[in-house]
């Protein structure tokens, strides 16, 4: 029944927007790093959000690539069918954008064009001290523990740390989109957590769907609630 009622809104809507957590793409093999078996519970020296600190990276360049390369350049991860599905509705000139917590690149992987990347992405790394980008695989094959740019600087992933900010336009885009939206989907995250909470104050539109696979201390908030894996959900629509 919450399918077909899921199913109807998206039928009647012509500017979805799509907010997507760790849980869109732990479909895909990929840990969400605050779930129980998630990243922050597997044993390092350090905690990862620890480790992936402005702070940490400054400061011990070495054991942040490290974990870069083992638990974030994961090779082979491909999109699942939550991203297709979104990827074939921007297609269909239904949905406005994809504004996503995830770094691993899978929505445009998918086919995506509109894609708000608010904690940036493993596949955009950059010298700090000329800007030219590099991609995940010169990172993941690269010999030096710290890798450089052949001008000397420093690489940086173009993810946002802890102690970062959000980048302004990735931002703005993202409220300049949800504040057009039709039908706002919040997808694999709770609602609670920033930034998702914050943007969602500027939806205007006329349903607002979380798809979850607990459930948050938003869901009496959402015009319609779906406790189950977002892939399966938007599949069978
Ligand atoms: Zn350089």
């Amino acid at each position: 029944m919450a399918y077909e009622a899921l199913k109807q809104m998206v039928d009647e809507s012509q500017s979805i927007v799509f907010f997507g957590g760790a849980g869109v793409s732990t479909e895909s093999g990929i840990p969400d790093f605050r779930s129980v078996d998630g990243l922050y519970h597997q044993k390092y020296d350090y905690p990862p959000e620890t480790i992936l600190s402005h702070t940490f990276f400054e400061q011990k360049p070495e054991a942040f690539f490290k974990f870069y390369r083992d638990k974030l350049l994961t090779p082979g991860i491909k999109p699942n069918k939550a991203h297709l599905k979104l990827a074939q509705w921007e297609q269909e000139g239904k949905l406005l954008a994809v504004v996503t917590q995830n770094i691993d690149g899978l929505h445009q992987a998918a086919g995506s064009k509109k894609v708000f990347e608010l904690h940036g992405s493993v596949h955009r790394n950059y010298c700090m001290k000329c800007g030219k980008f590099f991609t995940a695989d010169f990172i993941r094959e690269s010999k030096e523990p710290v890798p450089h740019c052949e001008c000397g600087g420093r690489i940086k992933p173009d993810v946002v740390l802890y102690e970062e900010g959000l980048d302004d336009a990735v931002v703005s885009g993202a409220i300049h989109a949800i504040a057009k939206a039709d039908l706002m989907i919040v997808a694999g995250t709770s609602l609670t957590v920033y930034p998702a909470a914050g943007l969602l104050r500027y939806f205007r539109g006329k349903h607002l769907v979380l798809i979850n696979r607990d459930a948050t201390s938003m869901d009496s908030q959402c015009d319609l609630v779906i406790h189950d894996k977002v892939g399966e959900v938007l599949s069978s629509i």
